[in-house]
């Protein structure tokens, strides 16, 4: 991999010092990513250079945005080794993407009854957006459970199929316990019962190789903001089978043919589902991000994060009284790693921590119901990006345990 200092030269905000005193040390990657500086000056030069309204504009500048916008598309095609542009998306991130497909696949094909089964280590948007789907149309949700290892038993897993099963929605990777789960087994599985699979892939993409032609999956969603792309652009990758066949999200310019009170015929794939003005400059923002991500290598990025993880489970288990949830085995461990040591409150621990310039999330991470599954409140969380240093994780230790003693 390209030496870390070099990496680390590339996001200016990693020099900040906080507090004035210390050298920041950000671990809320999993939150969000801090942005490399050509995503910043790609999208700024659109925006002193370029700008204008994409699609139907005659004029040049019109034109060479609509061109800058179509080819991020292509970026996100090649990334996820999608067949076809017309299956990626844009949409403002995971959660909007999740929505989209609950609300329109629920409205093509599920009915009162149907079923759609998801897990219980589940972000809240790939919770409620069912739930909203069950107060309008009457959908019932089954909840695949966890080991207190905090992984998914497939053994129990054919009992969840009946025939009033519609699809799966399941995390690639858990925000919480990094778990990462055997999603192409399961969209195996599925498909034998004839069921398409939706996966979450917020903290998935920006850890490793995600090919969706691989994993055979119906549907995929990322947010661009947890792959050092900008915030309010993300993607939801849709097999065309499936998006051909389901109504548009919402209604607007863009993605029309013609329109009359009468009657209105919807545009082709994509865009039937990108009504009005997208972020073209985010679309060109995130397409810096993921060639940035692809130079670097995603395989290399994939074997430091697992070092830091490793590294981290091990540095941390010195600590007394320290509990770290999700599976030991790093093999099956992303880059997330939620904590809680003896009985100091987790957010005592994060902001005592901040007091030292590093930076971690605590509470519930929108995972509520996997929180009562484990039995806690909340956790502390350290996630770890491409320019995360061992050092970083000494320095989360050491913090740690001078806070300890302060109890
Ligand atoms: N799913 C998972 C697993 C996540 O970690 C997140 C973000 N924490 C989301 C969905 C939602 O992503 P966004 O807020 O970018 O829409």
């Amino acid at each position: 991999m390209t030496p870390i200092e070099n990496l680390r030269s590339d996001f200016p905000i990693l020099l900040r010092k906080i507090y004035d005193r210390y050298p920041l040390v950000y671990l809320d990657n999993a939150a969000t990513t801090q942005k490399p500086r050509c995503v910043v000056e790609a999208m700024t030069d659109e925006y002193y250079n370029v700008n204008a309204n994409v699609h139907r504009g005659v004029h040049f500048l019109s034109q060479q945005a609509t061109d800058l916008h179509e080819g991020s598309r292509e970026t996100v095609r090649r990334f996820l080794n999608a067949r076809s542009t017309s299956e990626i998306v844009f949409t403002r991130g995971t959660t909007e993407s999740i929505n989209l497909v609950a609300s329109c696949f629920g409205q093509a094909f599920m009915k009162e009854g149907d079923e759609v089964i998801i897990t219980e280590m589940e972000h809240h948007s790939n919770i409620v957006s069912w739930q909203l789907l069950q107060s309008r149309q009457g959908i019932k949700i089954r909840v695949l459970p966890i080991t207190d290892e905090g992984v998914l038993n497939l053994d129990g897993i054919g009992d969840f199929f009946n025939e009033r099963t519609r699809i799966v929605s399941i995390a690639h990777v858990s925000n919480v316990l990094g778990t990462v789960n055997p999603v192409k087994e399961i969209i195996r599985i599925a498909h034998a019962h004839g069921v398409p699979v939706l996966v979450d892939g917020a903290q998935s993409t920006p850890h490793f190789k995600v090919d969706v032609q691989d994993l055979d999956c119906d549907f995929f969603a990322f947010s661009g903001h947890k792959i050092y792309g900008p915030t309010g652009i993300g993607v939801l990758y849709g097999k065309e089978e499936w998006l051909d066949r389901m109504p548009p999200y919402m209604g607007g310019g863009e993605m029309i043919k013609t329109v009359s009170f009468e009657k209105t015929t919807f545009n082709d794939l994509p865009y039937k589902f990108e009504a009005g003005t997208p972020d073209y400059v985010a679309s060109t923002g995130l397409a810096k991000a993921l060639e940035y991500v692809s130079s670097v290598g995603l395989d290399a990025i994939e074997a430091h994060e697992k070092d830091l993880t490793a590294y981290a489970m091990q540095r941390l288990m010195e600590v007394p009284g320290m509990k770290i949830y999700g599976p030991q085995d790093v093999t099956i461990h992303d880059a997330v790693l939620s904590f809680q040591v003896g009985n100091i409150h987790h957010l005592d621990m994060g902001t005592l921590l901040d007091r030292l310039g590093i930076a971690v999330r605590t509470g519930h991470h929108c995972a509520e119901p996997l929180m009562h599954r484990l039995g806690v409140e909340g956790t502390c969380r350290a996630s770890f990006a491409l320019y995360n240093t061992r050092e970083e994780i000494d320095a989360l230790v050491a913090g740690i345990r001078r806070i300890q003693t302060m109890f």
